[in-house]
């Protein structure tokens, strides 16, 4: 068995792994690389492999960094099988459909994603498949819904790819399972150098009083998948719990929508499903045009959800164009914003954006932020979740920058564990002749 190692080596987007087995190819995650311009050129070099070639693929989890370069494969001659939770398989759809409106034509379209849609085979998790002479098997990874860790057991070997793995303790997801005894771990490590030390509750609970008893308007910016969903539960939360502090919020995102039927249809799988399900269907999405303009001649107090997370484009640019000189107007980024994004700047202090008619505009509103809103393990949950039973493991750290990959690298011996590789992209492991 080769590992091969290619996409989300050098950062945390466009992951990608081969497995190379006797009988063929397995892919684990087809995702996008994000960022900046350089960055997003990665996705068009050509592959290691032919996707012809690639007999499955297996995805851990709906994010465009793990499955937006699927239509591309198909694209370029991928007719084998897409493996993923049924939840997945759902957000997927809606992820790719809105891929397609903003890559360019010539990468792939609806009809590309289309194609790619009737090859996914979905899997619950912990019911065990044959794929190539190999058993796999998907298991709550935690991060967002549907999210997958995804065991591998060959006839000599099992190998365990972590996907992006959740907090243990994440507001509205239960806690996963730990990562079962393998002899080969590849794991995530975007926090792999930070343990959380904020109050998530409190920022928000102090953004929502704020905007009630000032009578102010609050936008906040969040990702239309998972980050939304988990605000929506935890606003409806505070306000059953304090109906004083209640204000009007509207989703202004058709993609938010869609997400939050997902997460309604499968609020099973969430830690509270009752309050998930009534939070998902309790505000106002906002779904037509003089709906938005009606809105914006109205008074604080009241709150507008509308993606994109980090502002680079989506409805939120409208409302910050229609409050952007009203000085106690607050802008709430909740989570990491991204080098070279808007949302970076906004937080640096140039907080210049173009409005809807290309005219530039300055936000003088106020901006909040917080590092609170990860759906990502910390430190501490990492360690937690490969165990202590994978110390002779071969492990391999993907999905990090490189001080955090270091940084995990060093706790990780300091714990005994033996053999942590921090792989380059294109780099192939024959694991006949190790271990
Ligand atoms: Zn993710």
């Amino acid at each position: 068995m080769k590992l091969q190692f290619w996409g989300a080596t050098d950062d945390v987007t466009g992951s990608m792994t081969f497995v190379h087995l006797q009988s063929g190819i397995i892919m684990i995650d087809c995702g996008l690389t994000q960022g900046t311009q350089k960055s997003e050129m990665l996705n068009h070099l050509e592959l290691p492999v032919q996707p012809k070639d690639i007999k499955a693929v297996i995805i851990t989890h709906a994010h465009l960094d793990h499955s937006g370069y699927l239509p591309r494969l198909v694209k370029k001659g991928f007719r084998g099988a897409i493996y993923c939770t049924p939840s997945t398989a759902q957000l997927m759809r809606i992820i790719l459909l809105d891929s397609a409106k903003l890559t360019e034509e010539d990468f792939y379209g609806q009809e590309d994603v289309q194609a790619t849609l009737k090859l996914v085979r979905t899997k619950e998790w912990h019911q065990s498949f044959d794929e190539l002479e190999a058993l796999i098997t998907l298991m709550p990874a935690g991060h967002i819904l549907g999210a997958s860790s995804i065991k591998i057991k060959t006839l000599d070997k099992t190998i365990v790819f972590s996907g992006d793995l959740g907090r243990f303790e994440d507001p509205i997801l239960p806690e996963h399972p730990i990562c079962p005894a393998a002899d080969i771990v590849v794991m995530e490590s975007t926090y792999g150098g930070k343990n959380r030390t904020g109050n998530l509750e409190k920022e928000l609970h102090s953004f929502l009083a704020t905007i009630a008893r000032e009578s102010r308007v609050g936008i906040i910016a969040s990702f239309a998948v998972a980050r939304a969903q988990m605000l929506l539960t935890l606003i409806s939360e505070f306000y059953e719990r304090h109906p004083e502090e209640k204000v009007h919020v509207y989703i202004d995102s058709p993609m938010m929508g869609e997400a939050n039927r997902v997460y309604r249809d499968y609020s099973h799988l969430t830690r509270h499903p009752d309050s998930v399900f009534s939070a998902l269907e309790k505000f106002d999405l906002i779904e037509y045009r003089r709906e938005r303009e009606s809105l914006s001649r109205k008074e604080g107090p009241l709150i507008i959800i509308s993606a994109s997370g980090m502002l680079t484009g989506g409805r939120i640019q409208s409302h910050l164009y229609n409050w952007h000189d009203d000085e106690k107007a607050i802008l709430f980024l909740p989570g990491y914003q991204g080098v070279g994004t808007p949302g970076r700047d906004f937080i640096q202090g140039n907080r210049q954006l173009i409005g809807p008619d290309e005219e530039p505009f300055t936000w003088q509103g106020e901006v909040w932020t917080s590092e609170q809103f990860s759906s990502h393990a910390d430190q501490n949950d990492l360690i937690r979740w490969v165990g202590a039973e994978n110390k002779n493991a071969q492990i391999y750290l993907l999905h990090g920058e490189i001080n955090s990959k270091l940084a995990l690298k060093s706790e990780l011996q300091n714990l005994g564990f033996k053999s942590i590789t921090i792989p380059s992209r294109g780099e192939v492991i024959d694991h006949k002749n190790i271990n």
